[in-house]
């Protein structure tokens, strides 16, 4: 599915962040230590290679909502912003925080110049963020911050599971109708 709105492309597709060679900046949803661990984190390290974790152990820990930036090493991606999303039910208050990932990693893209960006469902996976709600949080973030993006073009939404993207694609017609 794709949208343009207020010049900008938002799309939805199902796929692996790690795999996404037309993007300039993936989103990895991270953990403190910024190491490679699972989901997310262990598709975009490993495909990376360990050049990644040796540049991102001095940005080491951040905080849920921080968003940090590093090269794309072994990736076919130029950057790779790290954001650490909030644990449900423990980092309060939790769309807040869930909000600030996405609007962090933004804010780091429009200073680096970065023309496309790619985000998982972050805190979706280990940290049992329920998907319509992260969607719900994901969506409206983004969706607000688009008026006032001057490099960023694309917008790529990338869902590991058929079900998951339908929630993402059902969530962006709504909130988009009558755009
Ligand atoms: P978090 O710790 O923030 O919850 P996870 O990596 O555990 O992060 O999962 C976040 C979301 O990303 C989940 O919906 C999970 O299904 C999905 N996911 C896992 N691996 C990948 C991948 N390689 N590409 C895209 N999405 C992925």
């Amino acid at each position: 599915m794709q949208k343009e709105i207020s010049g900008i492309i938002i799309e939805c597709v199902k796929g692996n962040i790690a795999a996404q060679p037309d993007i300039t900046a993936i989103v990895n949803a991270a953990n403190a230590w910024l190491r490679p661990g699972g989901g997310v984190a262990g598709a975009i390290h490993q495909a990376a290679g360990p050049g990644l974790a040796k540049e991102c152990e001095p940005l080491a820990p951040i905080e849920p909502g921080q968003a940090v930036i590093t090269g794309g090493h072994n990736l076919p991606n130029k950057y790779v912003i790290h954001t650490l999303g909030p644990v449900y039910g423990v980092d309060k208050p939790e769309d807040e925080l869930l909000a600030s990932c996405y609007r962090n990693a933004l804010k780091l893209a429009e200073e680096n110049k970065i023309d496309s960006i790619a985000f998982p469902a972050i805190s979706t996976g280990v940290f049992r963020y329920p998907l319509e709600k992260a969607t719900a949080v994901a969506l409206k973030t983004v969706l607000s911050l688009l008026p006032t993006l001057k490099h960023v073009k694309k917008i790529r939404f990338v869902l590991f599971s058929e079900s998951d993207l339908l929630v993402y694609e059902a969530e962006l017609e709504r909130l988009t109708a009558g755009q």
